[in-house]
């Protein structure tokens, strides 16, 4: 028999509904999983006794008929969404002990759908980076063995601080995506800026949507760079998303971006006929350097995507290769001007110098990794004076001109877009942590431009590599048209079949 934890969350929706089992002992198996996968590094607060009283309220709910949509599911919360008197630090050490007095929109929305929260999950510092190797607590491991690894070699690595030479889970969204993969909680909160919902998603075999920039409410959301934000869910699948997105998407007052428009029923567009429709197959999207299984995957997408029925076209989208040097501009320069608020006197860590100015340097300097100041640098740097025409005003002009090119191919009638999801399968920790932050930057390659353009974008699984490592498959959609990313993305999943995920071998 399947642990319970091991459901998806619509079956356990429908186990509970239908008294197979009860929200504490699905709130219990989870947290008994956790427990037992500590040496993942997945969550960084475990909050068992909200856990189970939120679970016996859900039962008292579910026998009372007062069911929410999220009844007594249990859910992983990325530290970036402030929880009201619990640990909320965005991974980084200047927030050290904060515990917000106020609980982020996204979060909210969940609860008062009857969610249950099992913790809060693991990140890059700030968002910043695609490893999850940044945080302040150390490397998450992913579930996946590297390939050639016995469970015990694995094991070994896990007990080391380092990790070193088990696979990244991808980032900056990292923790959400290892416990969905290990079973760790039946979805999770994610954010995504550049590409952290859906990188992360497609190294770990599960399923990530960033929706339309202002779908969901960034209230309570630790900034990063305000004009990219995004929330969203990761899963273990389409409809699994689907349900998680109606929940935390929405209007909110408390935030200008959100946009004032009616929540669709997403579950209603899964499995919903793809015929006729017109998928793009944008040709800029053929990297160099990319490898074979890569492409191979790419055209294995595009005719399971005919067969069930859609028309193939092929689309330009020319200013895709200036994407990602002008995202590593935006976004540092939104980031620096974020970032400036953690100064040492209203939270967080605090580094005593002799007077304000040098309580300011040495808080900073002891509370940022490196990642983080190398970000708050640049940023600083293209806002300045005399740099700002050269670096960032021009950024935003090739920002507006990747709109365009998305504009474009809407216009000629395109309903989505498929490209992959990242350039390759997930690599090592320790790998990519040279000393030329590039390489890790162009993890980012096929994901940037849909921030840019403030687009909804799906990360599908659709297959393993060479080496039997997840990949999958990115599909963009037009704005707030997230139903029919989920109806192609549906089909994308049905198409490559079911994810085996890895048993628990870190037990
Ligand atoms: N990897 C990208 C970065 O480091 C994207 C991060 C994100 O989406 N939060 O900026």
């Amino acid at each position: 028999m399947t642990s319970l934890n091991e459901l998806t969350l619509a079956q356990a929706r429908d186990a509970l509904a239908a008294k197979k089992a009860s929200a504490v002992e699905l709130a219990q198996a989870h947290l008994d999983a956790m427990e037992k996968a500590r040496g993942l590094g997945a969550y960084v607060a475990e909050t068992p006794e909200i856990a189970l009283d939120m679970a016996r309220r859900s039962d008292q709910r579910i026998a009372s008929g007062e069911a929410g949509a999220l009844e007594g599911l249990p859910i992983g919360v990325k530290d970036l969404y402030a929880t009201k008197g619990v640990h909320t630090q965005a991974c980084s050490h200047i927030l050290d002990g904060f515990k917000p007095a106020y609980e982020s929109t996204v979060s909210a929305n969940l609860w008062r759908d009857g969610a249950v929260m099992l913790g809060k999950l693991n990140m890059d510092e700030f968002a910043m980076g695609s490893s999850n190797e940044t945080s302040f607590y150390g490397p998450v491991a992913s579930p996946w063995l590297p390939p050639g690894w016995s469970a015990d070699k694995a094991r070994a690595a896990l007990a080391t601080k380092e990790k070193a030479g088990l696979l990244v889970p991808g980032g900056s969204s990292g923790g959400s995506a290892s416990a969905v993969a290990a079973h760790l909680c039946l979805g999770a909160t994610a954010s995504d800026t550049g590409g952290s919902i859906r990188q992360p998603a497609a190294f770990t075999g599960t399923a990530g949507v960033k929706p339309t920039y202002g779908r969901c409410s960034r209230w309570g959301m630790v900034a990063f760079a305000s004009s990219l934000d995004q929330a969203g869910p990761i899963a273990r699948n389409v409809r699994d998303c689907a349900i998680l997105l109606r929940s935390m998407a929405g209007h909110d007052p408390k935030d200008t971006t959100s946009v004032d428009a009616p929540v669709p029923d997403y579950e209603k567009a899964v499995g919903a006929s793809i015929k006729g429709r017109k998928i793009g197959i944008p040709k800029e999207y053929r990297v160099s350097g990319m490898p074979e299984e890569i492409d191979a995957l790419w055209r294995k997408g595009v005719d399971w995507l005919r067969d069930a029925g859609a028309e193939i076209v092929e689309i330009s989208l020319p200013h895709t290769k200036y994407a990602l040097p002008a995202y590593y501009i935006v976004a540092p320069a939104e980031a620096s001007s974020n970032l400036a608020r953690y100064d040492g006197v209203r939270y967080g860590l605090r580094a005593p110098g002799r007077d304000i100015r040098e309580l300011y340097e040495n808080t900073r300097a002891q509370g940022f990794g490196p990642e983080v100041r190398r970000r708050i640098m640049i940023g600083a740097y293209v806002l300045s004076a005399g740099y700002y025409d050269a670096y960032y005003v021009r950024a935003q002009k090739i920002r507006t001109l990747i709109r365009r090119d998305f504009e474009a191919a809407f216009h000629d009638g395109v309903d989505a877009i498929l490209t992959p999801a990242t350039p390759s399968p997930a690599f090592a920790i320790g790998e990519k942590t040279s000393a030329d932050p590039v390489e890790m930057y162009l993890n980012d390659v096929f994901t940037v431009t849909v921030n840019m353009a403030g687009l909804p974008g799906f990360a599908v699984p659709a297959g393993l590599s060479k080496d039997g490592l997840p990949l999958g498959l990115q599909l963009i959609g037009r704005p707030f048209d997230e139903e029919t990313l989920f109806s192609v993305a549906q089909a994308v999943e049905e198409a490559a079949g079911p994810v085996s995920l890895p048993k628990p071998w870190w037990a």
